[in-house]
């Protein structure tokens, strides 16, 4: 039982669809009343003992990694709930003005989006932007709940048109999986008993559904990646680097490579708070001691020396732009990856991607850069380098927010494409 999967979910919708209904019902009907979910995780971070708190600890406070940095601005609700069979964990994204952000740091580490529709209003434009969003922050399975089904009179014909829409529209996405069920989170209908009213729905209730739901956690088979969040040094005989083990797994005696410094070295030993561990894998906060005295500082990255992280002063990246006021070409902006913050321009946009159909496609006119809640492909100039993957590759290290200079507000979600030295950069 100490090792139920856990699954990350986000639910996306209008405000209305019935989001706050459906998680509410569906943890009622569950018998998992809500003030019972503290208590549920500290008892699992108990019966998980050696890590003690800080593995469960570090489960929920999440997000995107820059924008859990940025602090101030970070507005998503973790919550922690566990059935027999798994542990999940829902990221709650409320605002309205400032949704497509927290959804946006919501999905980033979800494996799955519960995607909500009003049955009478069908797949709109708003559910097709919120499908690319997921999509492109890297969730491979979705589910479309098709909600308020009472108000159509139950009416599987409504049902299988929506069915039918959401799957022509979805196929340019990456989704792995797909599975549209019919609720009326009211009633509980679908949540976690099968609707009587509903019997030609055949696929089960939506608990179940996620209970059994095949996903896969790439972030443990990707190679190792450790940004380090502060130098832990409370004596002069020990030095160590904090942070939070973004991609694979380290033992002591493996060499690692320290970037951008570019210098490999043996780990020593992973120290905690509860004692030294054996190996520490993706998701754990520890501390790690190294061989030799190197001097590293916060917002450098310890990797795999097989398949190093990229360095680089230049990205292309996707941009998903969050503000009223639109992108400007050649504008100093702060661009914060993990633990780490540059001036940055957008030299480019190169192109928009398409809400439709979730494809790129060239800008319509002369000089158009991003407009409030538009999705396109950019080209970066960083005024230092940093160290980075591909988004698709470790979203951890392959996500960033751009930051406006005066106001300090996250002006865009980034995801990087690929990362190069200029000549600059590479001195
Ligand atoms: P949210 O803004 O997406 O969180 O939506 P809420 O959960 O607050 O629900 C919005 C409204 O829709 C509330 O008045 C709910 O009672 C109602 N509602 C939610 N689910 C259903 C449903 O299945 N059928 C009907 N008729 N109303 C629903």
């Amino acid at each position: 039982i100490a090792d139920k999967p856990l699954l990350r979910f986000i639910t996306c919708g209008s405000v209305d669809d019935g989001k706050s209904t459906l998680i509410g019902r569906m943890l009622y009907d569950a018998g998992l009343a809500p003030d019972d979910l503290l208590e549920a995780l500290e008892k699992d971070s108990k019966k998980h003992g050696t890590q003690g708190d800080d593995l469960d600890f570090a489960l929920l406070v999440d997000g995107l990694a820059a924008e859990r940095e940025q602090g101030i601005t970070i507005d998503v609700a973790y919550r922690y709930f566990a059935t027999e069979k798994r542990k999940f964990i829902v990221a709650d994204t409320p605002g309205h003005e400032q949704y497509t952000r927290n959804m946006a740091t919501g999905a980033s580490t979800a494996e799955l989006a519960v995607l909500l529709v009003d049955a009478r209003k069908g797949i709109l434009a708003q559910t097709q932007r919120h499908s690319v969003i997921v999509s492109m922050l890297g969730v491979r399975h979705v589910v479309v709940a098709v909600n308020k089904m009472d108000l159509v009179g139950y009416s599987e014909d409504v049902f299988r048109q929506i069915e039918k829409d959401f799957a022509e529209f979805a196929k340019n996405l990456r989704f792995l999986s797909i599975y549209v069920v019919p609720l009326v989170a009211k009633d509980g209908d679908n949540l976690v008993k099968q609707s009587a009213k509903m019997a030609w729905h055949k696929g089960p209730p939506l608990l179940t559904y996620l209970e059994g739901v095949a996903v896969e956690d790439s972030s443990i088979i990707a190679p190792f990646r450790y940004p380090v969040q502060w130098v832990n040094r409370p004596s002069h005989d020990f030095r160590g680097f904090s942070g939070f083990v973004c991609g694979g797994n380290v033992r002591p005696g493996d060499i690692v490579r320290i970037l951008p410094l570019g210098r490999d070295t043996q780990v020593a030993r992973i120290v905690t708070y509860d004692g030294d561990l054996d190996s520490a894998v993706s998701g754990q906060s520890v501390t790690l001691t190294l061989a030799e005295e190197i001097d590293i500082s916060r917002g450098d990255l310890l990797c795999s020396p097989v398949s190093p992280a990229k360095v680089g002063d230049r990205l292309k990246a996707k941009l998903l732009w969050l503000v009223r006021e639109p992108l400007t070409l050649d504008k100093s902006y702060l661009l914060k990856i993990g633990s780490k913050t540059t001036p940055a321009v957008v030299a480019a946009v190169t192109a928009r991607i398409e809400i439709e159909s979730g494809l790129a496609a060239p800008l319509k006119e002369e000089g158009e850069t991003l407009a409030f809640n538009a999705i396109g492909e950019a080209e970066l100039s960083l005024d230092s380098v940093v160290v980075c993957d591909p988004y698709l590759e470790n979203r951890e290290t392959g996500g960033f927010i751009l930051i406006d200079r005066i106001t300090n507000e996250t002006v865009a979600v980034g995801m990087v494409e690929s990362a190069q030295a200029s000549e600059r950069g590479a001195t």
